[in-house]
């Protein structure tokens, strides 16, 4: 049996490398569903991040820091148990196109199996931000192109002053 303030607290994970306007969408969305959303950075071991774990959360705490009931917290290890250690039993995810849709499917599957009292919600990504990835903005940082609608202007900023201490090629 879940208890009764479970479904208050929820918790969005994902790689964040880095955060996005798709991703911060979903973190204003959900924090109104929720009275608590914990944002939880995690490590994708299939995949190398472009920025580092300490990077990725301090760019979301600037992101969240206006946001009083939304909390940043790395973690490594297993999402599930993740969840579990924040106290919550509800899952938060992001879904931008058919392809997701699959992923996320066998994901939420998989995480059920290993742990049959979660749940995983499902927000549709807005129109404006379904083509929005990591993947896309770290090609346009590395590309050193103009980042403004793809990410928050907080770290716009601090991404622009990482391109300027580059040492040249
Ligand atoms: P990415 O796929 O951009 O590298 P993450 O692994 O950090 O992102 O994804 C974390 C969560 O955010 C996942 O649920 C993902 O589907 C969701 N998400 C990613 N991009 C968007 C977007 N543009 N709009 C809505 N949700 C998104």
């Amino acid at each position: 049996m879940s208890s009764p303030s479970d479904h208050q607290l929820a918790v969005y994970t994902g790689a964040f490398d880095p955060v996005h306007l798709g991703h911060v969408d979903i973190i204003e969305r959900g924090r109104t569903l929720f009275d608590r959303l914990v944002v939880g950075v995690g490590i994708n071991p299939e995949k190398e991040s472009l920025f580092s774990l300490e990077d990725r959360v301090r760019f979301l705490k600037l992101v969240v820091s206006k946001f009083d009931n939304v909390e940043v917290r790395p973690f490594k290890g297993l999402t599930v148990r993740f969840v579990r250690e924040v106290g919550a039993r509800i899952m938060l995810r992001g879904l931008r196109t058919l392809s997701d849709m699959e992923y996320e499917f066998t994901m939420s599957l998989t995480n059920s199996s290993l742990d049959p009292g979660l749940e995983t919600v499902f927000l549709l990504a807005k129109d404006q931000y379904s083509h929005v990835s990591s993947t896309l903005i770290r090609q346009i940082f590395t590309l050193q192109g103009d980042l403004e609608k793809f990410v928050p202007p907080e770290v716009k900023t601090v991404l622009q002053e990482r391109l300027k201490n580059l040492p040249e090629e």
